[in-house]
């Protein structure tokens, strides 16, 4: 696992796979996300911080969720607790919540499409975005199975853009990271062309569903999903 101070309070914790953001302040610190079940983030964190820590959730996709395990309890929004298996004390994260902790305002922004209850947080003060899946550079963004809509997800990318003035780092949880706020529009863009079918399919090695090369994403996607 590879841990890196980003900036005063925040740390990048990140195992090849998948990364996870922690913030620390004075009485408790921040986590985004838990990495899959064997990344170990728990046992990382407790190496950085004795605080207590309270879990703040992007989505419930496994390589996100798998950690939970170890903390017991997290926010995560409620369209995305069907995707939680094991016995985690799930509280409700939604459009507007805020938190506060070393100096970071979060605000939560529901951007369902990844999954349904996808959601990014951002600190505008200090020109942060953290973005889960939705928002990568190169992906491939995965698109595909019973819990993504593409409709959803191009809605939520042009929400995102109304925010872009106020966003000067994006981080994604895969791929390069920090990325800036200009791959919210290309991966807008991308994702408009793959709903019209202007993007060609070819098949994946060993996914279930052919991948789509956009000028700067790539999608894993199955239209009927
Ligand atoms: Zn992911």
């Amino acid at each position: 696992m590879q841990v890196d101070l980003f900036m005063e309070n925040m740390y990048i914790l990140d195992d090849g796979r998948v990364r996870q953001f922690l913030i620390v302040g004075e009485e408790e610190a921040l986590l985004m996300d838990t990495g899959f079940e064997d990344s170990g983030v728990c046992q990382e964190v407790k190496k950085i911080t004795d605080l207590p820590v309270k879990v703040l959730m992007t989505h419930g996709d496994p390589d996100h969720a798998g950690g939970l395990k170890d903390f017991g309890t997290c926010f995560l929004h409620e369209k995305d607790w069907h995707l939680i298996k094991d016995d985690i004390r799930l509280q409700p994260l939604k459009e507007g919540d805020i938190f506060e902790c070393g100096g970071f305002r979060l605000e939560a922004v529901e951007i369902p499409g990844h999954t349904y209850g996808s959601v990014a947080l951002i600190e505008r003060k200090k020109k942060l975005l953290f973005s889960g899946d939705s928002v990568q550079k190169g992906g491939p963004i995965f698109m595909f199975g019973g819990h993504r809509n593409i409709d959803l997800y191009i809605e939520s990318q042009k929400k995102l853009l109304d925010l872009a003035n106020d966003v000067r780092f994006v981080f994604p949880s895969h791929h390069e990271c920090p990325i800036d706020a200009s791959y919210i529009e290309k991966n807008l863009r991308d994702a408009v062309a793959l709903k019209n079918g202007e993007l060609a399919g070819e098949k994946h090695p060993y996914m279930p569903c052919p991948l789509y090369r956009g000028q700067w994403t790539e999608f894993l996607y199955a239209a009927n999903s």
